[in-house]
């Protein structure tokens, strides 16, 4: 669908238009013979067939097809993955480490110079002919999915054509037919983190996954010939005046610094949920134009799927902008019995990412509602029914959430910070209780004569259980306020001091800077929950993690972030690992332990075909991990992220362990943290002795890696006090050769002393051989849950 332009007729709007209705010049159609296509790290052949190019639009050709539907006819594409794991993952969709893929077509999108370089090849070779007859079948064949792939990719087409991007930041897109596979894409875009990617669009119970089969830095960015690409512009200090009606829509302006830092520039892009529309844009108070529309590919860009883009009348030169946009849309919808499901949590404003940054927000909305978001109060007041609350951040944060209902609220102070806990004052549809038939003895009438009472069942409606959504207000309040406290305590001073609590509908939780979401389960009493939300896991989930979890992300994820797909796990992890911290703290060890098990047992599940979830794919692979084939990122994410956490703090002690996370949250505030820097970081807390202290194989086995080992201990003890020999032998099976973990042994001598000896496993089994003046009570390998392994 096209949302309608605001400038309607303006340029980019026109080149849009141009772009997917320009169709397949028929003229332009060749018989080719062996050329050959590189991208990169990506190898296409065209080995026998036929090539028919776009229509020019300014000029230039945009597409192009390849058919081999000739006799002999033929493409091949190549592509080899540069590391393990994304090896590992393109043969976990294609049964091959390799691509090397037979292809009978391949419809081609491009901004950059393919089309000069194949019509270049093609004048070179001397027995090319010119086939318009074919020409004009193939173009009335492909042309409308070359036009619909177009206006797939109008976003970036006219983003690089009106920005004059260079052709070296230009991408290539193809959609490659092949007998094997069916349909797959493989992308080539310099502008991306990992410029090189190859997957496909599955369909399972009826939902579209785009399996990623591989993603990669292309060689030249490898190799450091090039470096990663960076945006030339970003937005900074939001003001926003938002509006939101009886109806709950929403209308807003938003105000920020347009900071442009590689002048002159034109065309800028931006992000905001697929939910609103962009009416009008000023820069400096002059109109631009807005270029909007729905892209199922957008995703493919490293945006959201409400990219749109600006173009301002005259370019910028590089300096300092105010930038102002008018937005609206539906961003809250009722979940029923007044209870509101905010939709757009992290992209109701137009954003480029996630950067740290100011907000000024006003919100005028009607008064009866309750409507809560972060920042210092600088104006509450009603004003003819209308409510306005005009809040500022005191710190910067990366994003700005909101949430509304008709709530109760409780505060709870503790020295340094205050959490508000608000609460639906009715519980919405899906959590409201059913009636059910329970089978009840009818009261059984004395049988005419002499015998026994048969008590006859019928089925009788139950009680409805009153379910109160407010009945754990002050708990939570109170719990909360606990885990910011500890978390306070070990991990330095939050970045906001009053943390807002708001229920969400769902059964999940997000931690936004001062404001968390809390599903609307963990407001219930556990008996109100819902059957499914009562097992030990999710009655410990919504009870014991889910709030502090989120109360955690105020350090892991808001004062310290991470930018990428491939580093998200560091803050889920800390997030869940910092939860079990202080279960164990208010339950004790034996909780904390028993979450591990419970985590490990998931991790080890089989799915049908006998694959462990933890086989899904390493924990860098972020959402990848969630395709067509497995639903392993919460899994992955959380509970090994948890268990990964749990094995460094093992390694390093308590002492130092919470050193290391106070440290990293005093030297990374407010900036970005990568899985290397993290690395480097918490191997400097590990004790020099121990073996890989450097931690670089740890990371290479848990983070870049999959598999769980089963270890095992045999022991032999000879001679007696003073002098006995014990000979240790650690083993590890159902890992690869190469896997290797560190773990500890603990000798227990008489009179409670404990000797601990550090082991690196490996395809061999591993041997200690050692002399002690008394014999040990007992040996415990891998004592406190020191290694994530397969219970014997
Ligand atoms: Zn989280």
């Amino acid at each position: 669908m096209l949302l309608p332009a605001a400038a309607a007729g303006g340029e980019a709007s026109e080149l849009a238009l141009e772009l997917r209705t320009a169709g397949l010049d028929a003229e332009e159609c060749y018989r080719v013979r062996d050329l050959a296509l590189y991208k990169e790290d990506i190898r296409l052949y065209f080995t026998e067939g036929l090539l028919i190019f776009g229509k020019p639009v300014g000029g230039r050709r945009y597409s192009a097809v390849f058919s081999a539907r000739v006799e002999g006819g033929d493409g091949e594409v190549l592509l080899m993955p540069p590391t393990r794991s994304e090896r590992l993952s393109l043969a976990l969709f294609t049964d091959s480490p390799n691509l090397n893929e037979h292809f009978s077509s391949a419809v081609m999108i491009f901004s950059d110079d393919t089309a000069e370089r194949l019509l270049a090849q093609i004048q070179e070779q001397p027995r090319v002919r010119k086939e318009p007859e074919r020409g004009v079948l193939l173009a009335r064949q492909w042309g409308t999915v070359v036009n619909s792939f177009s206006r797939s990719f109008a976003t970036r087409l006219v983003y690089d054509i009106l920005s004059a991007a260079p052709d070296a930041d230009r991408f290539f897109y193809a959609a490659l037919q092949s007998h094997r596979h069916g349909s797959f894409d493989i992308v080539y875009d310099p502008t991306a983190p990992e410029q090189i990617q190859a997957g496909q669009v599955r369909f399972r119970d009826d939902r579209p996954f785009f399996d990623v089969w591989t993603s990669f830095p292309a060689r030249s960015f490898r190799n450091g010939k090039r470096r990663a690409f960076q945006h030339g512009f970003h937005l900074a200090d939001f003001r926003i005046q938002a509006v939101l009606d009886e109806e709950l829509h929403l209308s807003a302006a938003t105000e920020a610094v347009l900071q442009v830092d590689d002048g002159p520039r034109r065309v800028f892009f931006f992000d905001i949920s697929p939910r609103e529309k962009v009416t009008e844009v000023t820069v400096d108070g002059v109109p631009c134009e807005i270029w909007q529309r729905e892209s199922l590919r957008a995703n493919l860009f490293g945006g959201g799927t409400g990219l749109f883009l600006v173009v301002a009348p005259k370019p910028l030169a590089s300096g300092e902008y105010r930038i102002r946009f008018r937005h609206e849309g539906r961003v809250v919808s009722e979940a029923g019995e007044g209870v509101y499901y905010v939709g757009a949590r992290g992209s109701w404003y137009p954003y480029l990412r996630y950067d740290f940054s100011y907000f000024d927000v006003t919100f005028r909305y009607p008064d009866g509602l309750d409507l809560v978001f972060p920042g210092d109060i600088l104006e509450d007041r009603v004003e003819d029914g209308v409510r306005i609350t005009r809040r500022r951040t005191a710190q910067p944060i990366r994003l700005l959430g909101f949430n509304v209902g008709r709530y109760e609220h409780v505060r709870a102070e503790r020295e340094g910070f205050a959490v508000e806990v608000y609460a639906n004052r009715r519980v919405e549809d899906a959590l409201a209780p059913q009636r059910k038939l329970v089978l009840v003895p009818r009261r059984s009438l004395p049988s005419p004569g002499k015998g026994m009472r048969i008590p006859e069942l019928v089925a009788m409606p139950s009680e409805v259980p009153e379910v109160d959504p407010t009945a754990r207000l002050e708990p939570l309040a109170n719990e909360v306020a606990d885990a910011l406290s500890f978390f306070w305590k070990h991990f330095g001073r939050p970045p906001v001091s009053t943390v807002m609590v708001s229920p969400i509908p769902g059964s999940f939780g997000q931690g936004f800077p001062g404001l968390l979401y809390v599903s609307t389960i963990s407001y219930l009493e556990p008996e109100a929950r819902p059957e499914a939300a009562r097992s030990l896991y999710n009655e410990l989930f919504y009870s014991e993690i889910l709030h502090a979890h989120e109360a955690a992300h105020q350090w892991w994820g808001n004062l310290i972030a991470t930018d990428g797909y491939r580093d998200m796990w560091i803050m889920e992890a800390l997030a869940n690992y910092s939860a079990l911290l202080l279960l164990e703290r208010t339950r004790g060890p034996e909780a904390l332990a028993a979450v591990l098990d419970l985590y490990r047992d998931d991790l080890l599940a089989r799915n049908e075909e006998g694959q462990t979830m933890d086989a899904a794919g390493p924990i860098v692979w972020g959402p990848r991990l969630n395709s067509s084939r497995a639903r392993a990122f919460r899994v992955i994410l959380y509970e090994k992220g948890s268990w990964i956490i749990h094995m460094l703090r093992r390694r390093m002690g308590d002492e130092q362990f919470f050193k290391m996370l106070g440290d990293l949250c005093r030297k990374y505030r407010y900036s970005f943290l990568t899985t290397e820097e993290f690395r480097r970081h918490a191997a400097q807390f590990v004790p020099k002795d121990q073996p890989d202290s450097s931690l670089e194989d740890f990371f290479e086995q848990w983070v870049y890696d999959v598999g769980i080992p089963r270890l095992r201990l045999s022991q032999r003890v000879r001679g007696a006090a003073p002098r006995v020999r014990v000979v240790l032998t650690v083993s590890q099976a159902q890992v690869p050769d190469y896997f290797s973990v560190v773990v500890p042994v603990d000798i227990h001598l008489p009179g409670g002393r404990v000797l601990r000896r550090w082991v690196r496993t490996g395809d061999e089994p591993v041997t200690l051989d050692l002399t002690l003046p008394q014999r040990p009570v007992r040996v415990v390998l891998n004592p406190d849950r020191s290694v994530l392994a397969a219970p014997d």
